[in-house]
């Protein structure tokens, strides 16, 4: 067992405390992962309550998704998480999220543009408010292979992309690190906010 995994699991759990406090992952939506090697994951392991994890709630997996803890059965959505640690070697962490903005904002949107905030500093790479972020929404679905292709290839076409929503269903952000992708999650959720409140007041 890789000397990370207690610490990438702990990190994970305090995550999903976090997201559950301020109301991101309820009841067992939602799920986590960190790279553990070149080839391997730590995802959370399907039906857990995401604010209520412990060391059980988690198992390894390729890259293909494949469990590597025999009896252990990962999140139905591992595949919108194993392609961002096949693109990138260098992707540590992918979380997703189903907070309450991200889905509303999801069903009448899309795409959320982001642009004037300062806190779009957040992401990496940016380093104005005065730039555009843009998180493109994609039709739910319950074919996540086939979801996989299509985030896949918005990918290629748009490199910097910091986080993508499903419609009327969540969020989901990455990062090098467990912290990092923490804070993507934090600034995109108080960004949807703000987006969600502008559009209140123009009504
Ligand atoms: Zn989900």
């Amino acid at each position: 067992m890789s000397e990370t995994l207690p610490h990438l699991r702990s990190e994970l759990i305090a995550a999903g405390q976090f997201f559950h406090a301020r109301g991101w992952v309820p009841a067992t939506s939602s799920n986590f992962s960190a790279r553990l090697g070149s080839d391997e994951i730590l995802i959370t392991s399907s039906g857990q309550h995401k604010g209520r994890l412990d060391d059980s709630g988690f198992l390894r997996a390729d890259l293909n998704g494949i469990s590597l803890d025999a009896g252990k059965r990962p999140s139905a959505e591992t595949g919108l998480h194993t392609i961002m640690y096949q693109r990138d070697p260098a992707m540590g962490c992918v979380l997703h999220t189903h907070s309450v903005n991200a889905t509303v904002l999801s069903m009448r949107l899309d795409a959320v543009t982001l642009q004037g905030y300062e806190l779009q500093k957040a992401f990496p790479g940016i380093t104005t408010h005065e730039g555009q972020v843009v998180i493109p929404v994609f039709a739910n679905s319950q074919d996540i292979a086939a979801l996989a292709v299509e985030v896949g290839q918005y990918l290629d076409a748009h490199p910097a992309t910091v986080g993508y929503l499903i419609r009327g269903h969540g969020m989901y952000t990455w990062g090098a690190s467990v912290a990092d992708t923490l804070r993507h999650v934090e600034a995109l959720e108080f960004l949807f906010e703000c987006v969600y409140r502008q559009l209140l007041l123009d009504r």
